[in-house]
């Protein structure tokens, strides 16, 4: 046996299926925007992902197709699937993940929690809706957004002129209800072509401004209704949406222990970075077991706690691994994993995996081994 997995996508998330790879004896092809991350470790062809017959050529030398991204056209998905390419997930999955109205919209049809939603047109229509919610709303533009960018909370609906004003004919932006939710959590399902699925246990992540910032594996204080509540969605919108590899679905849990999806990513995540360090099988490897079609590995924690904190921004003054010792010597137990990203303020350039039987240390250790790098 040997699986040729091409990864479409350079970033980091490509990056962190090599190691995995290597060790599976996985054979692991990566299509890169440029010579960056992954690009340095893998066999990789740079080119765009966007351009039909770029992609084509790639598939062309590999058995499976899977992403770092959800931005590849359907279109170029199509086609591929057309050639009688293996792609993971496919192009009928994925379209959930790349537009949050088709989401929305496929989740109602589950009977899936989330919060309520519109799809408004022109102001008129974000105005009604924002009359019916209490004068505040959420507006998101359906494709492209990432790290919060194409969210915003507004109360008047000309807040979104500009959106609305960017919008093509016949598009529309997705309004939602502003959820005063405690927490945000996330739920992890890998789900192999042949149907089997295993669940990882539910997280509670943080975010600051928009972007994630500590992830706690598994939630604390999770009731056992809300572990297998979270459990079941994670799992019936796998199966419902036909996911192959690593789904993430985003969740708010409401003060009434009630949770609703937030949004999906069909790929590893940053809510599953802890697995690397705190799980029997990390999100990594196991996305490639399942794109690859292979039997899947336990997701059961190593540990009583696994915290992951993202180091964001990264040294002004110095490169990252000038700072690398400083931080290893911090606490030898952190787990130190960088991505080979030039530093930008707020830009996701590592993150550090500390796992324990007390939480309190491991969140201590995880955030001060993050601030080395500061
Ligand atoms: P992105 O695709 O950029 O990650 P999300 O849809 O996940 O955008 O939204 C980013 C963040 O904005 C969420 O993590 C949450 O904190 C906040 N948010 C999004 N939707 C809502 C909502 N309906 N109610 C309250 N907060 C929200």
């Amino acid at each position: 046996m040997a699986v040729r997995v091409g990864v479409i996508g350079g970033g980091q998330l490509a990056r962190m299926m090599i190691a995995p790879a290597v060790e599976l004896g996985l054979d692991i092809r990566v299509l890169a925007e440029d010579h960056g991350m992954a690009a340095q470790l893998a066999a990789t062809q740079v080119g765009d992902y966007r351009d039909a017959e770029t992609v084509r050529r790639f598939a062309r030398e590999v058995d499976v197709v899977t992403f770092d991204h959800e931005h590849v056209p359907q279109e170029v998905l199509r086609l591929l699937q057309a050639d009688g390419v293996e792609v993971h997930p496919g192009p009928d999955a994925l379209q959930f993940a790349q537009d949050k109205l088709a989401m929305r919209a496929r989740l109602e049809e589950l009977g899936v929690p989330q919060p309520d939603w519109a799809r408004v047109e022109d102001e008129a229509a974000l105005q009604a809706f924002l009359d019916d919610h209490g004068g505040r709303a959420v507006v998101k533009t359906p494709r492209g957004g990432y790290d919060g960018k194409g969210v915003r909370v507004v109360s008047r609906a000309e807040e979104a002129a500009d959106w609305f004003a960017a919008t093509a004919d016949g598009d529309a932006l997705l309004a939602e209800e502003l959820v005063p939710f405690v927490r945000e959590l996330a739920q992890q399902v890998a789900r192999r072509p042949s149907g089997d699925a295993v669940v990882y246990p539910v997280v509670e992540t943080v975010q600051r401004d928009g972007v994630c910032a500590e992830v706690i594996a598994p939630a604390p204080d999770a009731s056992e209704k809300l572990v297998e509540v979270a459990a079941r969605i994670g799992v019936r919108i796998a199966e419902g949406l036909g996911v192959t590899g690593m789904l993430a679905v985003e969740l708010f849990e409401t003060d009434d222990e009630r949770i609703l999806v937030n949004e999906l990513a069909m790929r590893p995540h940053n809510s599953g970075h802890w697995s690397q360090d705190g799980a029997i099988t990390g999100q990594f490897e196991q996305h490639l077991r399942a794109v690859a079609d292979l039997p899947l590995g336990d997701p059961s924690p190593r540990a009583t706690w696994a915290v992951m904190v993202n180091i964001l921004g990264g040294p002004a003054d110095a490169a990252m691994t000038d700072r690398l010792p400083a931080a290893l010597a911090a606490h030898p137990s952190a787990k130190v994993h960088t991505y080979a990203k030039a530093p930008r303020p707020g830009r996701k350039v590592g993150h550090v995996n500390v796992t324990g039987d007390d939480l309190d240390d491991a969140v201590y250790e995880a955030r001060s081994t993050a601030a080395r790098f500061a």
